[in-house]
């Protein structure tokens, strides 16, 4: 089998993580696999570097600061790699660079263009262990480049995905995807197996797990992603198509996000246009709005109510008073989104009257509600959060 490997921060944190990591690689090995490991810088190493940079600039130039934190993934595959060979293991470690991986000149948030493999299946044959740095590139004029915050997770997934991997394995802290927030539901149990576009709905579950934008890379190149313990050696989580997942539940995991705030709009004009006008304005700022209701218009006047993320309540607010599209603005920042998601739902009716008799028995009053194929999302009272996941974990019985 070829197996990528990814390692995050925290696996790679020490010198006798380090050293771990390089025992449980070495395994994979001897077991008989080729293997590409790509790592993250040391944790808390790339903050560092921020921190550095931000001694002398406010606003450091973006070259630059691509130059500054790819060193942090480099500096773990060296020693990742120094440490196999004094075990005895064939190994060569490459940055970005030599390992092919070209992206676009978004300097701190490139995009991978392309990845040329030749030389990771050219080390691959002569049986050498491959050491990947994550979250970096290079431009086609040669700049180094990075992927963004998470990005290593990025490198291995596309890696992966050029060089036709069977598995691609993220290694964490964490076992893998829970049904949810074990902190908020003690009973919470780990997922065998999930469907990409369920990890994507869940993504403040699996936050920690895997970035966002890896899982929708291996959605669309069909990379089997298992994410695991480097901890452990408990059995992990699968991603993996939908078509793949033989028994499909009713409902896979129950979200909740608590970044949410409300933004209520008293007195909107009810005419065409208004609406475009409001949330062209929120683009421009570059808010993200989440969900919308708009009220049927009485007199002319209407209510029109949306969430976004509360680090944004104050663009937003300044956005809606420049344009004075209504006569009342109101804002609430007690508020959560709790989110029920799973693929069963598109073959199955109910799922979503259990939702609000559940809420309803527990006395929750639901201020917002939407739906997609496979996942319910609805805003209560940031009071009730909690109580609506545990509440909710039961009705679909979860726990089992
Ligand atoms: N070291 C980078 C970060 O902290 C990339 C990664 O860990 O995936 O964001
Ligand atoms: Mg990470």
């Amino acid at each position: 089998m070829l197996i990528v490997q990814k390692y995050g921060g925290t696996s790679v944190g020490t010198v006798e993580r380090i050293t771990e990591v390089a025992k449980r690689v070495a395994q994979r090995k001897k077991e008989g696999n080729d293997l590409v490991v790509v790592v993250s810088a040391m944790s808390g190493e790339t903050n560092k570097l921020i921190e550095l940079a931000h001694s002398f600039s406010k606003d450091p130039k973006k070259r630059e600061m691509d130059l500054l934190l790819s060193s942090g993934e480099r500096v773990t595959s060296a020693l990742l790699a120094i440490a196999l060979s004094e075990m005895g293991h064939e190994t060569v470690a490459m940055s970005g660079r030599q390992a092919g991986i070209q992206t676009d000149d978004l300097h701190t948030k490139a995009r991978i263009e392309h990845i040329d493999g030749s030389r990771i299946e050219k080390e691959l044959k002569k049986g050498n262990i491959v050491v990947v740095a994550g979250f970096q590139g290079i431009t086609e004029i040669g700049e180094v480049s990075t992927l963004g915050r998470g990005g290593s997770d990025l490198s291995a997934v596309a890696i992966a995905g050029a060089l036709g991997a069977d598995v691609c394995e993220i290694y964490t802290d964490v076992d893998g995807v829970y049904t949810t927030d074990p902190r908020i539901e003690p009973k919470a149990r780990k997922l065998a197996n999930i469907s990409y576009d369920e990890m994507l709905e869940l993504a403040s579950l699996g936050a920690k797990v895997l970035q966002s934008r890896s899982v929708e890379l291996a959605k669309k190149l069909n990379v089997n992603l298992i994410t695991r313990s480097s901890f452990n050696n408990n059995e992990g989580t699968n991603i993996l198509r939908e078509e793949d997942i033989m028994e499909k539940p009713l409902v896979s995991g129950i979200a909740i996000d608590k970044n949410q705030a409300r933004v209520t709009l008293r007195g909107v004009t009810d005419k065409p246009g208004i609406a475009a006008e409001i949330f062209r304005k929120l683009a421009e700022e570059g808010v993200n709005v989440d969900m919308i209701i708009q009220n049927v218009g009485v007199d002319g006047a209407t209510n029109l109510g949306f969430t976004i993320p509360n680090n944004e309540l104050n663009i937003a607010r300044k956005a809606m008073e420049d344009i004075q599209a209504s006569e009342k603005i109101e804002i609430d920042e007690g508020i959560v989104k709790v989110s029920i998601v799973g693929v069963g739902m598109k073959s199955h009716s109910g799922v979503a009257c259990t939702a609000f008799d559940t809420l309803a028995d527990e006395r929750i009053n639901i201020q917002m509600i939407s739906t997609s194929e496979i996942k319910i999302s609805m805003v209560i009272s940031a009071k009730y959060g909690e109580l609506a996941v545990r509440a909710l974990h039961d009705a679909y019985k979860l726990d089992q």
